[in-house]
């Protein structure tokens, strides 16, 4: 497994839900064993909020030989509650689309098809910059993410077109959560720790 940096801040403890809430506010209700969190009742946001980010997380998906498309194995992690990367047991789908896991749901379909198998565990690695809102809160950049599974790079740095659908609002200059959904299917997730960025670096050219 891989270990989180020393500056991260671990979303998922492996013990508890603590730090975890329901859309409506109430304590996260999934279930937690042995270091693993499983999709339960309904979505959950982590109390931490950010901007710019890089995200790890670890994922399995059950498997669910009789579903197929949407119902085989869903879930999603939306980064700032607004961007879902979609989850889903694709494996072995040769082109795979703009709904199956690594997409940028209904965005943009993952570069290449990088899927284990269900029941196997999978990494996302998310690098993502925030949009940028003008003092008028008017959008002048639009957010962008890069994602990496089990080590592919499946999003390059795409420009999102906006938040996708389920997000929990459109306040994309604020600061927001990371969401993992609840699709109706036992989805697991495991390891969850992210690194906050800073949005912009010194503008000096000497060290100092
Ligand atoms: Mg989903």
């Amino acid at each position: 497994m891989f270990k989180p940096p020393e500056n991260a801040v671990v979303l998922f403890n492996g013990k508890d839900l603590n730090n975890w809430r329901q859309r409506n506010g109430q304590p996260a209700t999934w279930t937690v064993e042995d270091g693993v969190m499983t999709v339960v009742k309904g979505d959950i946001l982590s109390e931490e909020k950010f901007r710019d980010a890089f995200i790890h997380l670890e994922f399995r998906v059950p498997d669910m030989p009789e579903a197929t498309g949407q119902a085989k194995g869903n879930s999603g992690v939306y980064v700032q509650g607004r961007y879902e990367i979609q989850v889903l047991d694709s494996y072995g789908i040769n082109i795979p689309g703009k709904g199956d896991c690594g997409a940028i749901y209904n965005q943009f379909a993952p570069l290449v098809n990088a899927c284990k198998p269900a029941l196997e565990w999978q990494s996302y690695d998310i690098i993502f910059r925030a949009a940028r809102v003008n003092d008028e809160g008017e959008v002048i950049e639009n957010a962008r993410m890069t994602v990496l599974q089990n080590g592919q790079v499946i999003q390059n740095n795409v420009i999102l077109m906006g938040p996708t659908g389920g997000a929990i609002d459109h306040n994309v200059g604020e600061p927001g959560p990371l969401l993992l959904q609840d699709h109706g299917d036992k989805v697991q997730y495991r390891n969850i720790w992210m690194v906050h960025l800073p949005l912009e670096g010194s503008d000096t050219y000497e060290p100092r």
